[in-house]
């Protein structure tokens, strides 16, 4: 038993807080009197259909897989809260916010994206980092990624960039063509890679990296005066990540070695935690900034937009069951609360819409009377009704009709959004050379070390070397755009790769 951990210990541990087990029911509640053998007419069956007890069981069975998450599939939950540590109420009323010392109950998903939900935890790939704070004025959802930036920065191309990601629909193999074909022909795209083939891409576990609400929001404070504003989590764990080699190593050893971390680290007391800032930014200086302020392939450089503290999350509760809780939560861009507001940030807005859509398909369209998604810190009440799998009261004998003269729920000029101004022609911008290199430039210069650096440049090659040989070159282009020495170290890598494949006499040709 000693060197069992916490995890696999979970059913020994359950079982001591029983006395003695339930007696075994039906579905309906009904006792069942045998669980090993079905009731059948002599010894040698036929079985009868009135075994309700296997019949109960079976048609459910056949019915326990809901459709997998497009992305995101793979991942772990954790519940806790967040404490305020200091005053933002200048820049926002959400009440979240509303004094040091408040706290706020909290889920959090934390997850990779492109693999199934089988898939191993230590591949690289941004890590999800998605949190729920159950707010007195609704759910407000901040669904975010490990990393500051994103990849694409219009959302027409989404599905396909995460097609790019998955499996080749002919092979159904990840297919290293589809991938660096799309990232080279959308080069704003190489700041994210440039993450994601740093060892932040293969960080150790969920507890040893930060978080990021990535887009561009807005704040808006009780006098209706509103900044944009980026959400950061730094860990308190500090950072770690793996190497290449060794995520590959933990990818075969134990492929949920994120999920274990998570779960061990909460159920010892030794509870991650993550301390929460924002970036703040004028309408003025948004409109001055040298780059569009809501473009998700670009970050707010610290020196001009500091880092202010706002708050600390802490994860003291696992989850009490995967499907119920974790499987089942559902985030959302969307579910944003009065004093939290959407910026004009494209991936943003496109985001607003996909995802309760697809929850909707996957959950069904009641999803938030779901525990772990209804707003229980604040009432839902409005003209909704019914629907498949309606579970609560479905607001009982309430009108379900707006306006009404019997005491239906009242909307609230308190919650009305800021008043904003917008013009432009409309037309499908072309942003595909928006400063796609000089921030990447910079990470590359001043904020990688040198161990970085070397580490960046196997992990891209390694990858990369199995794309076809046009591809090898444009994406060698991209990087070199970014800092010369970038690109010339990344073909010198490619050409070793070419040695070893093809002998000697191939390196003379190169
Ligand atoms: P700063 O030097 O003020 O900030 C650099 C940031 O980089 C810090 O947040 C640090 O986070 C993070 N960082 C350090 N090492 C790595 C790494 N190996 N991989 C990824 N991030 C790392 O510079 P600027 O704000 O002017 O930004 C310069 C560049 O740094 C950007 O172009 C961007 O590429 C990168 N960056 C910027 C962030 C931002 O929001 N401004 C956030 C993350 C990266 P920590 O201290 O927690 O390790």
């Amino acid at each position: 038993m000693a060197n069992r951990d916490r995890a696999t210990n979970q059913l020994a541990e359950f079982s001591k807080t029983l006395a003695k087990p339930d007696t075994l029911t039906t579905s309906t509640g009904a006792p069942v009197d045998n669980k090993t053998a079905i009731l059948t007419a002599g010894p040698r069956g036929p079985l009868l259909m009135q075994d309700f007890a296997f019949t109960d069981e079976m048609a459910h069975f056949g019915r326990e897989r809901i459709p997998e998450r497009v992305v995101h599939a793979k991942g772990a939950g954790a519940f806790g809260y967040f404490e305020v540590t200091h005053d933002i109420t200048k820049y926002s009323k959400a009440k979240i916010f509303e004094h040091i010392g408040k706290r706020t109950p909290l889920a959090v998903r934390f997850s990779t994206v492109g693999g199934e939900s089988g898939s191993a935890d230590t591949a690289r790939d941004p890590r999800g980092y998605a949190v729920k704070f159950y707010t007195e004025e609704g759910n407000w959802d901040l669904v975010g990624n490990n990393t500051p930036i994103f990849f694409i920065r219009d959302p027409m191309l989404f599905p396909s960039f995460i097609h790019t990601q998955k499996r080749n629909p002919a092979t159904h193999l990840k297919d290293p063509d589809m991938f660096w074909d799309f990232i080279t022909l959308r080069p704003e795209t190489t700041h994210q890679v440039s993450f994601l083939f740093s060892n932040r891409g293969t960080p150790n576990g969920y507890r040893h990296m930060n978080g990021y609400g990535s887009h561009t929001f807005k704040l808006v404070n009780k006098d209706g005066e509103a900044v944009y504003c980026k959400f950061h989590y730094k860990t308190d764990q500090g950072i770690k990540n793996l190497t290449g080699d060794q995520a590959a190593e933990l990818s075969k050893s134990d492929p949920d070695y994120a999920i274990r971390d998570l779960y061990n680290a909460i159920t010892e007391g030794n509870c991650p935690t993550y301390t929460m800032y924002i970036q703040v930014m004028t309408f003025e200086e948004a409109e001055k900034f040298r780059w569009n302020p809501f473009d998700l392939t670009k970050i707010w450089p610290h020196g001009e937009f500091p880092l202010i503290p706002v708050g600390k999350m802490v994860l003291n509760r696992n989850p009490k069951n995967y499907f119920a809780e974790v499987e089942q939560i559902a985030f959302a861009p969307a579910h944003m609360v009065p004093g939290i507001e959407a910026s004009p940030d494209k991936m943003l807005q496109g985001r607003l819409f996909s995802y309760p859509d697809t929850h909707r398909h996957r959950l069904g369209t009641n999803y938030l009377q779901i525990p772990v998604n209804c707003p229980y810190n604040a009432r839902s009440r409005n003209y909704q009704r019914d629907g498949p799998q309606c579970v609560d009261d479905n607001q009982t004998g309430a009108p379900n009709y707006f306006p009404n003269s019997f005491s239906g729920p009242q909307d609230t000029v308190k919650a009305a959004q800021q008043t904003f101004h917008v013009s432009g022609d409309v037309q499908r911008y072309n942003t595909a050379d928006d400063d796609n290199f000089t921030q990447v430039g910079n990470f590359w210069r001043n904020v990688l070390s040198e161990y970085d650096r070397e580490h960046l440049i196997k992990n891209i090659a390694g990858h990369l070397k199995d794309a076809q040989e046009f591809i090898q070159k444009r994406a060698v282009h991209n990087f070199g755009q970014c800092d010369p020495e970038y690109g010339r170290r990344l073909s010198a890598a490619l050409d070793a790769y070419k040695v070893q494949r093809h002998g000697a006499s191939a390196a003379a040709n190169l």
